[in-house]
């Protein structure tokens, strides 16, 4: 059986729906990671969960809309340039490719 889900959320609320074609739906906010930033990862850990614990064996086509796309990679454009950043402080040394 195959369901359809979509998550929806906004990068600069960190506000996010999930909505699946089983009629389930469910708002929430993201991890809190500064002031202004929030984690995209929860409605996806709880979109998996819900595929796996709600519809066991079913197959769920996973979709995204536009702006929690973006979310994504402004979450991710940032993680790597923590990463980079908390290398160059352990190594004392700028990390190649990383600008300033
Ligand atoms: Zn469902």
């Amino acid at each position: 059986m195959s369901l359809t889900m979509t998550i929806d959320g906004a990068k600069h609320s960190g506000h996010y729906r999930v909505v699946c074609e089983c009629g389930g739906v469910w708002t929430g906010e993201g991890e809190p990671i500064g002031a202004v930033n929030w984690s995209p990862a929860l409605p996806v850990a709880e979109a998996v969960v819900h595929m796996k614990m709600g519809h066991e064996g079913g197959y769920v086509d996973l979709r995204m809309t536009e702006r929690f796309r973006e979310w994504l990679i402004s979450y991710w454009e940032r993680a790597s340039l923590r990463q980079a950043n908390a290398a160059w402080k352990r190594s004392g040394t700028p990390t190649a490719g990383v600008q300033r």
